[in-house]
């Protein structure tokens, strides 16, 4: 028996390690399924076939084939406990009432006789589970974008009040005295607009938040007993979680770690430190678009850690869409207004935007945090360059150099300041 144990054990290893629970309802019957497949492979003697079906997952034939494999080993008890059988049979009609998985004990007693078309065999469940957390997925997509446009509409209205009453001193002073003149009648204005305006927003806004409130509400989330995570569970989350933080840490095994964060996130998948740290690595693995998914995941359950947001700031940078990286950059910054490197990435992001002068403000806020900050001096020499300032620019790769004296980019560009400044 306890050799028998042992196989069992080797088994559900096996299983463990080919990431067959990669979904969430696999994690739900994890109980369930470790008891039966228990029973029903010390019943029946199969331990041989067992083997053999881990050796042949082993093998790597491709994903598809093992899930096949998988699916036919799926067991199930009886959702009916007064029923010994496992679940042989589902139910998809929308109005059913009784246990949509049933067995043919249930199906016996005359359970979904009156709809039988919608009556299919067991092994179309997982595939019907993995489509809907794909639809899902796209789903939430789809919402989410019709909020960004909220979103660009409500940064266009913000641009526009600031474009037609704000100008500083300097600026008005530019103006001629007709444009001074028509400037002045709507600064005058000024109040009425901002009153009515915020009346506006203020109403429209609370009635989404009432809205949405509604339709979370109308989810029942606490109703159901499978999104209660036991305590056991959100503790083996963090263990695992934390191994997955060690592995990154202490040998820069990004790979290794995230597959640790995936095993955490199935014992719990709201575990935000592994959806933070899964968003992490892989950005530093150069997997920017993914790293953006798992980043959204974890801005979900925590909108305001600063990390992330700054990390997905990085990702558009990398990715080359600067304009929304600097809307990531500017949340993080929010929060945390002195991180040097958010600060650079947005001037970098400005720099090639080819918006110089705000680039060199940006780059200057981190130089007052960090004078020797080499990311800033580069990127400010290069706005300066840019801008023709050749003897400025040349003091900021100097300082640079001084820092990395071997640094042949900079010493490119430090040549051609010198040229420039010679050819003057
Ligand atoms: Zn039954
Ligand atoms: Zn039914």
């Amino acid at each position: 028996m306890f050799a028998q144990i042992r196989v069992i054990q080797h088994f559900m290893d096996e299983i463990q390690s080919q990431k067959i629970f990669a979904c969430d309802v696999w994690h739900l019957n994890i109980e369930n399924f470790v008891q039966s497949i228990q029973i029903y492979f010390v019943k029946n003697q199969m331990l041989k076939q067992c083997f053999q079906r881990s050796n042949l997952a082993k093998r790597k034939i491709n994903r598809k084939n093992e899930q096949k494999l998988m699916f036919q080993d799926l067991i199930i008890n009886c959702p009916n406990q007064e029923h010994d059988n496992n679940v042989k049979l589902i139910c998809f009609d929308k109005s059913c009432k009784t246990n949509r998985l049933y067995c043919m004990q249930c199906n016996r007693e005359g359970m979904h006789c009156s709809h039988p078309q919608y009556q299919y065999e067991l092994p179309i469940l997982l595939e019907h589970i993995e489509k809907a957390y794909q639809e899902c997925d796209h789903f939430v997509n789809r919402i989410k974008q019709i909020i960004d446009l909220v979103y660009q509409s409500f940064n266009q209205l913000i641009g526009g009040i600031r474009e037609k009453f704000q100008r500083s001193k300097e600026q008005f002073l530019n103006l001629n005295s007709k444009q001074m003149n028509s400037f002045f009648e709507q600064v005058i204005l000024f109040k009425s607009f901002e009153a009515k305006i915020e009346t506006q927003i203020t109403e429209s806004s609370q009635n989404f938040q009432y809205q949405l409130k509604y339709l979370y509400q109308d989810l029942n989330i606490s109703q159901l007993n499978y999104c209660q995570i036991s305590n056991s569970d959100i503790q083996k989350s963090q263990e695992i979680c934390q191994k997955g933080y060690e592995l990154w840490l202490n040998d820069n095994d990004y790979l290794e770690a995230i597959k640790n964060f995936d095993q955490a996130l199935i014992w719990n998948p709201k575990n935000q430190s592994a959806l933070q740290k899964k968003a992490y690595c892989l950005r530093l693995l150069k997997q920017y678009k993914e790293a953006i998914q798992w980043a959204d995941k974890a801005l979900d359950i925590d909108p305001k850690h600063e990390d992330t947001m700054k990390g997905k700031g990085i990702s558009l940078f990398m990715l080359e869409e600067y304009k929304e990286a600097i809307i990531w950059i500017d949340k993080a910054l929010e929060i945390n207004p002195n991180n040097k490197l958010s600060l650079y990435y947005k001037a970098d992001c400005l720099r090639l935007l080819k918006q110089y002068k705000e680039a060199i403000i940006q780059a200057d806020k981190a130089l007052e945090i960090d004078p020797q900050y080499q990311l800033a001096l580069y990127c400010k020499g290069q706005c300066l360059q840019t801008l023709n300032q050749y003897a400025e620019a040349l003091i900021f790769y100097e300082k640079y150099l001084k820092i990395d004296p071997n640094d042949q980019y900079a010493k490119i560009r430090k040549n051609q300041c010198l040229e420039a400044l010679e050819i003057k």
